[in-house]
């Protein structure tokens, strides 16, 4: 090990401090409606961040990341994986959040524990496909579009519970739960509560379907109210990211 320098000591420490401020938000947002801040799990979304920042963040305690896009995703997650292993650490839970192109869903399921943006029927064949071949079992999440718009990505809560049961009838895909965004310019505890909706009809047919994947760092007060299990923040942790690549 070197010793870390001084802008590494920063960033530490500014992650540090924004990770307890989060902390802090989730503690109150549980609290006002009676929840219990151990049953939600923080995904700190690293997408355009550097493994670096990953690593510092696992050495934070951070145990869940997302990320977006598959080249960035695969070869970060290389990365992170391959510092830790020497330690004997088997690595963090990687959460792949992005709409997701059939052609790529395979190489994805290689790497990722969880994919939380599953939403039409092609895209799970793919899924299963990339499962079987590095013989792993992925976790699923249905991404649901709460806007009827589906051009961003998301399935319709009436196409959902067909969608569920595909995923469930694959052995090697665990059927976890819903995630979704709330719609720009919308009300996130109107969209919020509509998932949860879908959510319990899914579950009412797929008892271990029971995670919520809702709230991000403008929203996630919302998503805790609506009975998110699991949050999506990254600019809040952070910082912004550059505005387009
Ligand atoms: C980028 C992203 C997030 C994190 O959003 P922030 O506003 O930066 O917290 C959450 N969910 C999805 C699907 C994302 O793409």
């Amino acid at each position: 090990m070197t010793a870390p320098t001084g802008a590494e000591q920063a960033r530490r420490e500014q992650l540090r401090d924004r990770l307890a401020a989060v902390h802090e938000r989730i503690a109150l947002a549980c609290a006002d409606c009676g929840r219990d801040p151990e049953e939600v799990t923080l995904i700190v979304v690293t997408k355009y961040f550097p493994a670096s920042d990953v690593l510092l963040l696992h050495d934070l305690g951070v145990n869940h990341f997302g990320e977006n896009r598959d080249q960035e995703a695969g070869e970060k997650f290389d990365q992170v994986r391959n510092a830790l292993s020497g330690a004997g650490d088997p690595g963090p839970t990687l959460h792949f959040i992005g709409q997701l192109q059939t052609n790529k869903a395979a190489h994805v399921a290689r790497y990722a524990d969880v994919i939380q943006s599953v939403d039409r029927p092609k895209l799970v064949g793919a899924v299963a496909k990339g499962a079987q071949a590095s013989h792993r079992t992925v976790q699923v999440l249905l991404q649901v579009s709460l806007d009827g718009d589906t051009s961003r990505g998301g399935v319709l809560p009436e196409d959902a519970t067909a969608l569920a049961d595909a995923v469930a009838a694959h052995q090697l895909l665990r059927l976890r739960g819903v995630m979704a965004v709330a719609p720009l310019e919308s009300d996130p505890d109107a969209a919020f509560a509509r998932l949860r909706e879908v959510a319990d009809g899914i579950r009412s047919r797929h008892p271990g379907a029971d995670w919520i994947s809702a709230g991000m760092s403008g929203d996630l007060e919302a998503g805790l109210r609506h009975g998110a299990t699991h949050l999506r923040v990254g600019t809040a942790i952070l910082g912004s990211r550059p505005s387009l690549l």
